[in-house]
Parts: C-alpha cells; structure tokens; sequence
C-alpha cells in the first residue's frame, strides 16, 4: 500500500517537499451542480501556495466535459479524478 500523502516540487517557488493532498471540489452550483473527488492538489510550506497543476487542471476540464458519460447516479453527480 503506498500512502497517500506524497510529495514533490513546488511549481511557484521551485523547492522540493510540497504536499499533495486529495480534495473534493464542487463545480457550478444549482441542478448543473458538479463534485469531483480526489483532485490532488499541491500545498507547499515554503512559500505558502495551495495550487492544481496544469496537468491537473486540463484533467478536471476533461472530466467536466464527459461528466454524462462518467458520472455515477447520485443526487448529485460526482467523478473521481482517477
Ligand atoms: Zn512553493
């Protein structure tokens, strides 16, 4: 099992032992309301920036665009990033 917490560089300041961690994230609001599960998202210590890499990003953008075609039947849909 590897653990979930991981770390790497930080894409602003450059430094290595930025965290990333899984977060839910909910898109839009009303009936056109969307939640994506564990979306990694970076946090760096030394310069203080919570951020989504542009991989990550596009990746969300992805998913928003074939929300019909993956989202599980919940009240609300929901995706997992992976
Ligand atoms: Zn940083």
């Amino acid at each position: 099992m590897k653990n979930e917490e991981s770390t790497t560089v930080c894409d602003i300041c450059g430094q290595p032992g930025a965290r990333v961690r899984h977060v839910s994230e909910a898109h839009g609001s009303g009936a056109d309301m969307l939640v994506i599960d564990h979306i990694p998202m970076v946090s760096c210590p030394h310069c203080g920036e919570s951020y989504f890499t542009a991989e990550t990003l596009r990746e969300i953008e992805n998913l928003k665009r074939n929300r019909h075609s993956l989202a599980v039947e919940r009240p609300v849909e929901v995706l997992s990033y992976h």
